[in-house]
């Protein structure tokens, strides 16, 4: 740290991405991106698009916004794109939080919660979650705090119902619950066809996931046109042309290839049913996930100790050093070909 560096920032601890090594030695299942390639139709949107990076991108992201909002039935004026959905969530708590309304979360999620958080300084209440790692959602009513809910959640991968997100969003009429629906594309029911029914209801959605785009950084939030136009604002007091020329072609030649898309997020329901029962098979246990990974533990190894086993044989993975996580690992799906090689490695780990 410099001398320079302002103490507002004393408590802050950055969010620690998962490994990204830069050679391909490993079967990379720890940061859930999907396994298929990119839509040749939003790679070659993108290529064309790579002769005019000499001009600035649109700050309207106007094509992008048309197609987005025709896609999910919303107005253009219900829907921002941003530079990955972390920037969603960013401007989202710098929008609606401040030191009278605090955020409200469950003490295991997306860990960028909490550094949003404390990156602007805003208290946060973690609410526990129960034994089995599902949510109470008395724990989420009339909170008089702004809302950040991931379903499916993460690292859980587990979901809630529509029913039970929209009892959140009735109890906290006062107060913006952000639904963070990275994952809901592999077996989740959105929130999005809400929007028009409540004023305090923003989604936050991915194309990093489901339509393997991790890479190209775009995310976006779909709400009323009064909390888009807040965003907005902070779009344009931190990062006018937040989503590059590439990425917004790619975008949208990713909305257009939506057969790829839910054929990809099928093969990886379908793989990941079956990596649970095979490990479910070698005694695991794992929570119900609806998500592109799955959480599982074993009472004979650690989390981090079959990390490390698995890292040896060349099969990344994610563990988690919190409290309450630290028997589980998290696995992302990868391709079938590629959980037999994971399966054949445990196999091997746990004689
Ligand atoms: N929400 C959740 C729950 C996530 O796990 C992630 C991925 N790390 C994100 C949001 C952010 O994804 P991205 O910025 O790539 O859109």
């Amino acid at each position: 740290m410099s001398k320079f560096f302002s103490s507002k920032y004393d408590a802050l601890t950055p969010y620690t991405p998962g490994e990204q090594p830069r050679d391909s030695q490993y079967i990379k299942l720890n940061t859930n991106e999907s396994p298929y390639e990119t839509s040749l139709k939003a790679v070659e949107y993108a290529s064309k698009e790579a002769l005019k990076l000499r001009l600035y991108s649109d700050p309207e992201v106007t094509d992008l916004v048309a197609k987005g909002a025709d896609y999910f039935g919303v107005a253009k004026d219900e829907i921002l794109f941003t530079n990955g959905s972390d920037e969603a969530l960013n401007f989202a708590l710098m929008a609606f939080c401040d030191n009278k309304t605090e955020a409200i979360f469950p003490d295991i999620t997306y860990g960028f919660y909490p550094v949003i958080c404390s990156l602007n300084n805003i208290k946060y209440t973690e609410k526990p979650l129960k034994e089995d790692l599902t949510i109470d959602l008395n724990d989420y009513m009339n909170t008089g705090k702004t809302v950040f809910l991931a379903n499916p959640n993460a690292p859980t991968g587990i979901a809630l119902t529509l029913n039970d997100v929209e009892k959140i969003i009735e109890g906290n009429p006062n107060n913006v619950v952000i639904v963070d629906e990275a994952y809901v594309d592999f077996g989740a029911e959105s929130a999005v066809k809400l929007i028009h029914k409540y004023d305090n209801l923003l989604v936050v959605q991915t194309m990093s996931k489901s339509r393997s785009l991790a890479g190209g950084r775009l995310g976006f939030a779909i709400g009323c046109k009064e909390l888009i136009q807040d965003l907005n604002t902070l779009k344009y007091s931190t990062n006018p042309y937040n989503v590059n020329r590439m990425t917004m072609a790619a975008g949208i030649g990713a909305l257009e290839d939506d057969a790829y898309m839910k054929e990809n997020c099928q093969k990886i329901i379908e793989v990941r049913e079956y990596t649970a029962a095979e490990l479910s098979a070698l005694g695991f246990k794992m929570t119900d996930s609806k998500a592109n990974f799955i959480f599982a533990k074993h009472d004979k190894i650690s989390g981090e100790q079959l990390y490390m086993e698995l890292k040896k044989r060349n099969i990344l993975v994610r563990y988690f050093n919190k409290p309450r996580l630290t028997e589980y690992v998290r696995i992302t799906i990868g391709t079938k070909e590629q959980m037999d090689a994971l399966i054949t490695q445990v196999k091997e780990i746990l004689k």
